[in-house]
């Protein structure tokens, strides 16, 4: 047996026993010629006192003993001497009085501290980043998305639904972003892509007759990388037959809440989540992922201005236009720069301008625009925005969309809370009844979400004659203003899905080259189905309360989607590339070569 107990878990009530405990030196401390060494594993962290006189051997050892050696040490759990109890530390009631000590591994001087309150660049951890990874806060993350993950399958297995693994080399999927490819040895000149998600494999169990489908896939897309975004995530991805909205909703709700009781963090999500349909999101949030914290909602006040003589908000309207404002609750305390700043900021966004508004002590507004507007439309803004003295209130006259995005940008800039749960709560909502279609690069529709989204069945008639008005049967979890997954009814009739593809101006061809077998299995008999997938790493970074996904992933990749510890991506040698029959361009050999001089080795 390596060990007895571990480092973390002794108490005052083992004092007497005799412990053998593994793990690695915090620090050695030499207080009067006897060392104190603390020795630390991923349960905590615990004081072994070596005495030369006590246990000379050991002691020896022990003089050799650096950071990050790694240790066995045996001896006697003992209270500590009066006085040097130390309450922070859960271990701090008791020390191991050194009876041998082993050096199980040395280390060599680390290449940065391990210390929590040492800020160290990015790049030096995710290079050692095993290292990175034995920090406690870490240490927790990991756990705590073991625990997360366990309790979401127990809850969707309690369901019925069965984990099911799909491929990850296969053809391109449709999610809407670029894949990334693998090129095959045994047909040289045709490519694998990595699963963008496994929609269509997902579809085609329900045609297997799985009937409730889930599993953590891993996912790829190789998109711009944003602090919640990696090229490579996990998706807790699921799908049902004969099932529609309403259960798709209660399942995940049930999978999340039960990731939220696991977090044990005491934050609560209540049950059920509100619902907020698409246009509402957009109109009064400016963004189909509305924070809900970030204070009141953004007010359409057109209707104050209907015979206004302000010529900017009156020219606005008539052009078809709106007024839109949105109030900060005890904002009006920021100097005259700041508020220059917020209207630079609205104009970066894209607004012609930005008004702002001070509710004075005695309830007038000051405005550098007041004058120009009457008592009623004064007292008409004060009361649709409900403004109390010390609010500020921002005015947008823009387009109505391009009003409420530049309103509800600012909105989160001055009013959302940094953190996720902590100080502020979890505000989750589902976003419901999104269009179907969006406006594509070529002008012409485009899925919103995918090609197989069912559209509203009320909406069905416009499918050809106003594609874009066409609502869809889908819906997103949004949680702190973070997109934490979507889903959707799916389509299961020919004629249905044939129409979609038309209007999304796909030929025959593309449409048998790119989907050809998932329409096939179709034809032979494919029940109803619906089903969702939940971005797994946002969800875990809530509830560890973190800013960016890359904390809450073990071995995750920069900004630039390169991977510092292994060195990927990498080039490979001529022969590898030969293999699979790909030739490099003259400018990427040319890049290589550039890259290779300044790392100065050569690659592959
Ligand atoms: N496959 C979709 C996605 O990854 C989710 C779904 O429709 O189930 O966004």
């Amino acid at each position: 047996m390596m060990r007895t107990h571990t480092c973390g878990e002794l108490r005052a009530s083992d004092a007497g026993a005799q412990a053998v405990v593994c793990g690695w030196v915090e620090t050695v401390r030499d207080h009067g010629g006897v060392l104190f060494v603390d020795v630390r594993d991923h349960t905590g962290m615990v004081q072994v006192v070596a005495h030369p006189e006590e246990a000379p051997d050991a002691f020896a050892v022990a003089e050799k003993a650096r950071a990050e050696y790694v240790l066995r040490v045996h001896g006697e759990v003992r209270p500590r001497p009066d006085g040097t109890v130390n309450p922070d530390l859960p271990t701090g009631e008791v020390e191991i009085g050194v009876a041998g000590i082993e050096i199980l591994a040395r280390s060599e001087p680390l290449p940065f501290q391990l210390d929590e309150s040492v800020v160290t660049d990015e790049g030096l951890r995710l290079r050692y980043r095993p290292l990175d990874l034995r920090r406690p806060r870490l240490q927790h993350t990991l756990r705590l998305r073991a625990r997360v993950t366990a309790a979401a399958r127990a809850a969707l297995e309690a369901e019925g639904f069965v984990e099911v693994e799909t491929p990850t080399l296969i053809r391109s999927t449709p999610e809407g972003a670029r894949d990334f490819v693998v090129p095959s040895r045994l047909s040289p000149g045709e490519w694998y892509a990595l699963p963008q998600s496994p929609q269509l494999y997902k579809q085609l169990l329900m045609v297997a007759g799985v009937d409730r489908y889930f599993q953590f896939a891993r996912c790829w897309r190789d998109e711009d990388l944003r602090a919640d975004r990696q090229p490579e995530f996990t998706q807790l991805d699921l799908e049902a037959s004969f099932a529609e909205e309403e259960d798709v909703l209660t399942w995940v709700e049930a999978a999340v809440a039960a990731a939220f009781a696991a977090a044990g963090r005491g934050w609560e999500i209540e049950l059920p989540l509100p619902r907020m349909a698409w246009q509402e999101a957009i109109d009064a949030y400016g963004s189909d992922k509305p924070d809900l914290r970030a204070g009141p909602a953004i007010v359409d006040i057109s209707r104050v201005f209907a015979a206004t003589e302000f010529n900017a908000f009156a020219s606005t309207l008539e052009a078809g236009g709106a007024v839109r404002a949105w109030r900060l609750p005890r904002g009006g305390d920021r100097t005259r720069s700041q508020l220059d700043a917020l209207v630079e900021r609205a104009q970066e966004l894209g607004a012609k301008g930005l008004v702002w508004m001070v509710v004075e002590e005695d309830g007038s507004l000051r405005s550098p625009v007041v004058k120009f507007l009457t008592e009623a439309e004064q007292d008409g803004i004060k009361t649709a925005l409900e403004a109390e003295p010390g609010d500020l209130v921002l005015l947008a006259a823009d387009l109505a969309r391009l009003a409420s995005h530049v309103l509800g940008q600012l909105r989160v800039e001055l009013a959302a809370p940094r953190g996720h749960g902590a100080d502020s709560g979890v505000a989750a909502l589902w976003v419901v009844d999104f269009p179907l279609f969006e406006e594509g690069g070529d002008g012409g529709p485009a899925p919103a979400h995918h090609p197989f989204t069912h559209p509203n069945v009320e909406d069905l008639d416009r499918l050809e004659s106003d594609p874009l008005s066409v609502r869809s049967r889908s819906y997103d979890l949004v949680a702190n203003g973070l997109e934490l997954g979507s889903g959707s009814v799916r389509i299961h009739t020919a004629d249905v899905q044939e129409r979609v593809f038309r209007i999304l101006g796909l030929s025959e061809e593309d449409i048998h080259s790119r989907f050809g077998f998932l329409l096939d299995a179709f034809r032979y008999g494919v029940p109803p189905h619906a089903g969702f997938a939940v971005g797994w790493d946002r969800l875990v970074m809530i509830l560890a309360d973190e800013a960016s996904i890359r904390e809450v992933i073990a071995f995750p990749k920069t900004q630039t989607g390169a991977d510092p510890l292994s060195g990927a991506p990498a080039a490979l040698d001529a022969g590898q590339l030969g293999e699979v029959g790909v030739m490099l361009t003259p400018e990427t050999t040319v890049r290589l070569t550039e890259l290779e001089e300044r790392r100065g080795r050569p690659h592959g």
